[in-house]
């Protein structure tokens, strides 16, 4: 079995994930999480809050996931939220074009996302790429655009389209006006949503990774471009494995590791919020188990930016041998808001106070209509219209005696002294900012993967092959496994009762009297449980009961009293195994 097989049998039999509605046949694209994996994803986005809500003092908000179709007219995903598309004639399969293209052994082509469709469909037809699904020439077919939007109605009819929301950053854009407020407009601030998202995949693929409905947990950071900086601080010294777009172009490119201060002052990473967060990011990916030696920040090429980026890093898990995007870092710039700003007719800007009222100069007309209304009749008020925004462009032009406008395609000449021009003073206590977007996007169900794949192990226990899921204890789904070493002699019982307190002390537990305490072990290895207490003949007689560490298998005797207190330290990492 490959590796992907072999962890999608584990999650299927542990209750990680499994295929949507297998008695119907299943549904390309959906998975359900079993218990283990509910558990698992719920830790690890609340991991997710923890270091990017919680510690940062963001907001978090919770926005539907149906929205209506002028949101995303405006946020630009009707028209420009689209994979290239190819079908076969033959046997009517569709697939991903740019996937066909670098799948293809004899073309070293790594991201086709970033060319242009013609030339897909010419690489299609020049190398006679088969389909995958019934091994037909698809040379020659057309290579479309399709959009990755689920469309439905809201309501009976068809008069109100809305969608699936494709990233849950929008349900925080279009609520950015009363953001701000809660935000007392001061910037930077940063909103956080954890939520569903929808893309109808031509070809949904690898389990987990590429689904039709998946978790984001996305943080929108507003900041003033002018004025705010990240705490570099914080991450100056964190190493980073940076692929930028220069080393993916060398012929022998390569990773380089460098600190996040190396790496702004060389140029690598061109804006200091992204190394600020590929930072804060990095600590939070070995938090929760991602394998550092299977882990790199790749920059997008310049085709394959999204319509709002313009810089993007990626941080990129290695999946059996292949490289898989788990979270998006970009720089969105004002787009999102300019754009519902000039869609809505709303300002989505904040105001941004001075510290000190300030005086500054301001050309103003105050046109005399009743010499411009007999002169000029109807092409009045768009004369006026062009003298007020002459005197703000081009202030000169009302040093002589006539000043000449254009309105409604003819020249005008006009007498200065009828225009009412002036400088005059005035005082400002501040101006309207609208912000720019750093946007850390991170896939929760391809980090719910990769912590699994890159938790699986498998080592020889007492001449016995097993399979272990060495996940931090702050994400395995049971931390505590109880067995009584047999049921009987009021052993049950006991362990039982135990269970019971380490429940109330806050953990979460499992029990186990099923079959020979070994096959009890491996089952919870097999689903990362970090720690198992066994009680025996002497929990009865002496108050202890044996703990056993998941990854070592190491045993040691601790007493019953205060043991939900030296557990939860264990799992908290304020206490090593090794100490007990
Ligand atoms: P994007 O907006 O495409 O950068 O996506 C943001 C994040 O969502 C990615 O880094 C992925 O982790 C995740 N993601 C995107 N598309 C899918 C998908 N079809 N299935 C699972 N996760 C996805």
């Amino acid at each position: 079995m490959s590796e992907s097989e072999q962890l999608t049998e584990l999650a299927k039999r542990r209750g990680f994930f499994l295929q949507t509605a297998g008695v119907y046949g299943g549904v390309a694209g959906f998975y359900t999480y079993g218990p283990a994996g509910a558990t698992l994803k719920d830790n690890l986005e609340a991991a997710w809050r923890d270091r990017f809500v919680t510690r940062e003092g963001h907001m978090e908000i919770d926005a539907p996931t149906v929205m209506p179709e002028p949101v995303f007219e405006a946020s630009g995903h009707l028209d420009g939220f689209d994979d290239m598309i190819i079908e076969c004639v033959e046997c009517g399969a569709s697939h991903r074009a740019d996937h066909l293209v670098e799948d293809y052994p004899e073309l070293d082509v790594e991201d086709a996302e970033a060319l242009p469709t013609e030339e897909v469909a010419e690489l299609i037809a020049e190398h006679e790429i088969a389909c995958p699904a019934c091994g037909a020439s698809l040379a020659g077919e057309p290579v479309e655009e399709f959009n990755l939007m689920f469309a439905t109605n809201i309501g009976p009819g068809s008069s109100s389209p809305g969608y699936l929301r494709p990233e849950t950053a929008q349900g925080i854009f279009v609520e950015f006006p009363q953001l701000a407020e809660y935000a007392r407009n001061q910037l930077p601030f940063g909103v956080a949503q954890i939520g569903k998202a929808y893309r109808n995949e031509i070809s949904p693929r690898k389990a987990l990774i590429r689904v039709r409905e998946f978790t984001q947990a996305e943080l929108e950071h507003f900041i003033d471009p002018e004025a705010d900086e990240p705490p570099l601080e914080r991450v100056a010294d964190v190493t980073l494995p940076l692929y930028s777009v220069e080393q993916q172009q060398a012929d022998d490119g390569e990773i380089q590791e460098v600190t996040v201060t190396e790496a702004i002052e060389e140029g690598i990473i061109e804006s200091d919020w992204v190394a600020f967060y590929l930072g804060l990011a990095k600590g939070w990916y070995e938090r929760i188990g991602v394998d550092m030696d299977r882990f790199r920040y790749r920059q997008h090429l310049p085709g394959e930016l999204a319509h709002y980026a313009a810089d993007c890093w990626d941080a990129e898990a290695e999946l059996a041998g292949d490289w898989v995007e788990v979270t998006g870092f970009a720089t969105r710039g004002s787009y999102d808001l300019d754009k519902h700003a000039e869609h809505s007719g709303e300002e989505f800007s904040v105001f941004k106070q001075y510290d000190e009222p300030i005086t500054v100069e301001r050309p103003t007309v105050d046109p005399e209509m009743s010499y411009l209304g007999p002169e000029f009749g109807d092409a009045a008020g768009e004369i006026v219209a062009a003298l007020e925004s002459l005197a703000e462009r081009d202030p000169d032009a009302f040093d002589g005696e006539t000043v000449t406008v254009e309105a409604g395609g003819e020249e005008y000449e006009i007498p200065v002294e009828q225009t009412g021009f002036a400088i005059e003073e005035v005082t400002e206590s501040g101006e309207h900012v609208t912000p720019e977007v750093i946007e850390p996007s991170f896939g929760v169900g391809r980090l719910v993967y990769t912590v699994l794949a890159h938790a699986y192990e498998e080592d020889v226990v007492d001449d016995e092959e097993r399979t272990y899921l060495s996940l931090p204890p702050e994400l395995a789904p049971t931390t505590v496994g109880v067995f009584p070493l047999m049921d009987k002699d009021g052993l049950g019982e006991k362990a039982q009762e135990l269970a019971g307190e380490l429940r109330e002390a806050g953990l979460s537990v499992t029990y186990d009297d099923a079959g020979a305490i070994g096959r009890r072990y491996r089952r919870q290895d097999e689903v990362g449980t970090p720690f198992c207490v066994t009680v025996d003949y002497e929990t009865l007689e002496d108050g202890t009961v044996t703990v056993r560490e998941r990854d070592s298998t190491e045993q040691a005797r601790v007493d019953v009293d205060g043991l939900g207190a030296v557990l939860s330290a264990l799992r908290d990492g304020e206490q090593s195994f090794g100490e007990l």
